[in-house]
């Protein structure tokens, strides 16, 4: 048997493992799959980690919370909703990673966002862990008083496993700057402690600039990053984008001051096309709508004529709104929003870019249509890490009591995501994969974890 063979063996036996230890965690395993089968060559030339089962360390939580999330909404009913930290990987420091409140969330989805925190936030050059975390809340329709109850009492169990220099949440889907507020106040008031125990502040109590842009910012910057090594830029490109949330709207924001065209947006329930472009006064728009009266995608067609609005299908199987033509996309809603289907409806309408601003928005067969028509694609774990070095700008600011201008945090920002280009760039060519974002990402992450982990002894 060849050396070959005996990994793809270790590899497959591996992940049955995982399987067979996580059931009913189908998006943590995707997770996994990904990122094992990238380190065959890796394990391939350091037998070191596997006889420290490195691998099989670094699948599993160091600690999982789960519990219980009582409040009473606005007409004096009861609720109990579930809550949940997984406090992934601290090799390289404090675990941070965000809150999610959505309906869908359960363990195996925030174990699949926690473990691929560990490799992001190790590709960001700062010292952060990994951590996820959130609630199967629903912040939608609920007043704000029914959210500051709710955001209360599930720190009131958080606060006492968290902390500036222990675990650091911050916003994801459905957690913005209202819910870190209201959780912020709490933990303080529990404590009787003023520290940077949360990022995505607001800038009046210790926030940093940039930080609410940064995810989508980010997304842009990675993607101008890969143009480049084809002597290419956004300009004049047409870009389609998903989601309507934080990441989407300044992921609009940066493709337009690049000289590129947004000419799409959605939420759950349904997608706009705006061939014209979506420029900065329509973004003004979608900024009021979603942000402070929480409206719905479609009212936008209301406000400008050449816009169309389409509503999901989901008996259709594939997402209409990658079926545009266009030259890049920027999935920025949510996990496995693009499947194969929608991967060659792009290929096939003139797509060679994708950008991900959401967080394994790809399915396992879309991705290998990307890398089958080699698109230059930069998987969530690199292109969507803005978001998490800002907090972790945000953090080093908390701790040296400053704030810095929104000029040197942008250019921290932009320098961040050109270094964690590079890394990806260098570890694929290294290991023989030349131009695999995937392959890059995942190694050129791993390696650092992996080896502070051999430094730190069998913890
Ligand atoms: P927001 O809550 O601000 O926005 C989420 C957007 O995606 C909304 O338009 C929402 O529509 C849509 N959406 C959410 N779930 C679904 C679903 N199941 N089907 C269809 N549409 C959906 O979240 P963010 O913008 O912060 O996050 C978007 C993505 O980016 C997530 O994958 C997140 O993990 C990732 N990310 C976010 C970071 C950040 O800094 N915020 C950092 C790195 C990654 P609706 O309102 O109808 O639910």
């Amino acid at each position: 048997m060849t050396t070959q063979t005996t990994m793809s063996n270790f590899v497959t036996d591996f992940l049955g493992q995982v399987e067979a230890k996580n059931p009913a965690q189908p998006e943590f395993l995707q997770a996994v799959e990904e990122v094992v089968t990238s380190l065959e060559p890796v394990l391939q030339k350091h037998p070191e980690y596997q006889a420290a089962k490195i691998l099989q360390r670094i699948v599993e939580p160091e600690r999982v919370l789960m519990f219980r999330v009582p409040w009473m909404d606005d007409r004096g009913e009861v609720h109990v909703q579930r809550g949940f930290r997984i406090e992934f990987n601290s090799a390289i420091g404090p675990y941070k990673g965000g809150l999610r409140f959505h309906p869908s969330v359960n363990l195996g989805i925030l174990k699949f966002l926690a473990f691929e925190q560990v490799f992001k936030n190790s590709l960001t050059t700062l010292p952060m862990g990994g951590g996820k975390g959130g609630s199967d809340f629903d912040p939608k329709g609920k007043s704000d008083n029914e959210v500051m109850r709710f955001c209360q009492s599930f720190m009131t169990e958080l606060s006492r496993h968290i902390g500036p220099n222990t675990d650091v949440p911050a916003g994801d889907i459905g957690v913005g700057g209202r819910e870190i507020g209201f959780l912020f106040g709490q933990y303080k008031r529990l404590r009787n402690e003023f520290t940077g125990v949360l990022t995505g502040k607001s800038l009046d109590w210790g926030g940093s600039l940039i930080r609410p842009e940064a995810t989508g910012y980010g997304a842009v910057y990675f993607a101008a990053e890969m143009l480049t090594t084809k002597n290419d830029s956004l300009e004049g490109k047409t870009c389609l984008v998903s989601g309507s949330g934080n990441v989407a709207q300044y992921t609009v924001e940066k493709i337009n001051e690049l000289g590129g065209k947004a000419v799409t947006l959605s939420d759950s329930s349904g997608w706009i096309h705006d061939a014209d472009g979506i420029d900065e006064k329509k973004l003004q728009f979608v900024m009021d709508l979603k942000n402070n009266r929480r409206g719905r995608i479609a009212e936008y067609t209301e406000h400008f004529g050449n816009s169309v609005y389409y509503e999901t299908d989901p008996m259709l199987g594939y997402n209409p709104l990658w079926d545009v033509p266009a030259n890049c996309a920027f999935p920025s809603a949510t996990q496995n929003e693009i499947n194969g289907k929608d991967a060659s409806n792009m290929a096939k309408n003139g797509v060679n870019l994708v950008s991900e601003g959401a967080n394994m928005p790809t399915t396992p067969d879309g991705v290998d249509v990307f890398l089958e028509n080699n698109f230059l694609y930069g998987p969530g774990k690199a292109a969507n890490a803005g978001g998490v070095a800002v907090s972790g700008l945000e953090m080093a600011q908390n701790s040296a009591r400053l704030s810095w201008t929104r000029e040197e945090v942008d250019n921290r920002l932009k320098g961040i995501m050109h270094s964690i280009h590079e890394s990806c760039v260098s570890a694929s060519g290294t290991y023989g994969m030349e131009g695999n974002y995937v392959a890059g990402a995942n190694i050129a992450g791993f390696l650092k974890v992996a080896n502070s982990m051999m430094d730190q002894g069998l913890v």
